[in-house]
């Protein structure tokens, strides 16, 4: 999922989303709720609506954002407290309001507030935050069934969040009480946030065996390339990650051979493709030596230009994964995948 924070991805028209076949996209809940406001866009029908997006949508809880972007956030069993970074102003967050903002939204997958933590947490801190986080977990899954018994069915999902940091029976218990309330559709949080990869596709793969096949499970904040394929293979179905977008903004490129930092002095003249293997509109188009030109003179385009050919490429690679596993060469696609990017770029 491309990562759309304020109700557009950086870079991109929705049309030219659209080109690309992106399904779904991500918006973020607090930048939306502090401006323009979750009520103003109810107002204007909905978060589809207003951005003019007629596909999926997935909407966080507000949660991360709160515990990493905000000052002053005080977390109580009733929510979390905290001071917007916009203009200062004092917002309570609870489990039951992150699901009315989201709703106002009209997003079709919503997530739960759960409590992020710092890491790496103690145990004791992993355990507190993950009794906290089923607590909430349940307050809003009643008030999102009280909504639908009052107004009639959403055709929007909840998602439970998986946390337990980086201890294994955690995970597990976690996994095992969100089931019990129920959910549509599961994601594993609270990783990809600093620990070594491997820690990352353990917990991973913790959480997925306790969750429900049949369900969606979405691995939230993940990864990169040549990652993508492990988490997949542990039976992660959705994942979302700025960094193609936010990568390309810093001039960096992701190919198949690995990371072009364009604006390295040794494009200046490279009359090829930022990746001569990539069918993206820009690469059949433009040479790395004009894109370097774009982003050493500052230009806008430059990262246009550079964001549609990484979005390009992430979505590619599922594409690709999806082959692979139909052609039950997933491991295959992994470790070549991999080593490409252990190489460099050429
Ligand atoms: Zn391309």
């Amino acid at each position: 999922m491309p990562v759309g924070t304020a109700a557009t991805v950086k870079g991109f028209t929705q049309s030219a989303l659209e080109d690309l076949g992106a399904e779904i996209i991500l918006a973020n809940t607090y930048h939306l709720y502090l401006r323009p406001g979750h009520d103003l866009i109810r107002r204007l029908g909905g978060l589809h609506q207003f951005m003019s997006w007629t596909r999926a949508i997935l909407t966080d809880s507000g949660g991360f954002q709160v515990f990493s972007l905000s000052d002053l956030r005080k977390v109580t069993d009733e929510g979390v407290r905290f001071r917007s970074h916009l203009d200062g102003s004092e917002h309570l967050l609870t489990p039951e309001k992150a699901a009315e903002i989201q709703l106002a939204l009209g997003s079709d997958i919503a997530m739960v507030l759960d409590e992020c933590i710092e890491t790496p947490a103690p145990r004791v801190a992993a355990e507190s935050a993950l009794l906290r986080t089923t607590a909430w977990a349940k307050r809003a899954r009643k008030y999102f069934l009280d909504c639908a018994a009052k107004n009639g069915d959403p055709t929007q999902w909840q998602f439970g969040i998986v946390q337990g940091a980086t201890f294994a029976d955690l995970r597990r218990r976690s996994a095992q009480q969100l089931i019990e309330i129920d959910f549509p559709g599961y994601a594993v949080g609270g990783l990809a946030v600093g620990e070594p990869h491997e820690m990352t596709c353990e917990m991973t793969g913790v959480a997925t065996e306790e969750l429900p096949k049949e369900k969606l499970r979405y691995l939230m904040g993940v990864g990169r390339p040549e990652q993508i394929a492990d988490y997949v293979s542990l039976g992660i179905d959705m994942m979302d990650c700025v960094l193609p977008t936010r990568a390309a903004r810093h001039a960096c490129m992701y190919t198949s051979e690995g990371r072009v930092l364009i604006k390295n002095a040794r494009y200046a003249e490279d009359q090829r493709p930022i990746d001569p293997a990539c069918s993206c509109a820009i690469c059949k188009r433009y040479t790395r030596a004009y894109l370097r030109h774009l982003f050493t003179a500052g230009e806008i385009t430059a990262a246009i230009l550079a964001t549609h050919h990484n979005v390009h490429f992430y979505l590619d690679i599922m594409r690709q994964i999806r082959e692979a596993i139909e052609f039950g060469n997933l491991a295959k696609f992994s470790s070549a995948m991999r080593a490409r990017y252990a190489a460099g770029p050429a």
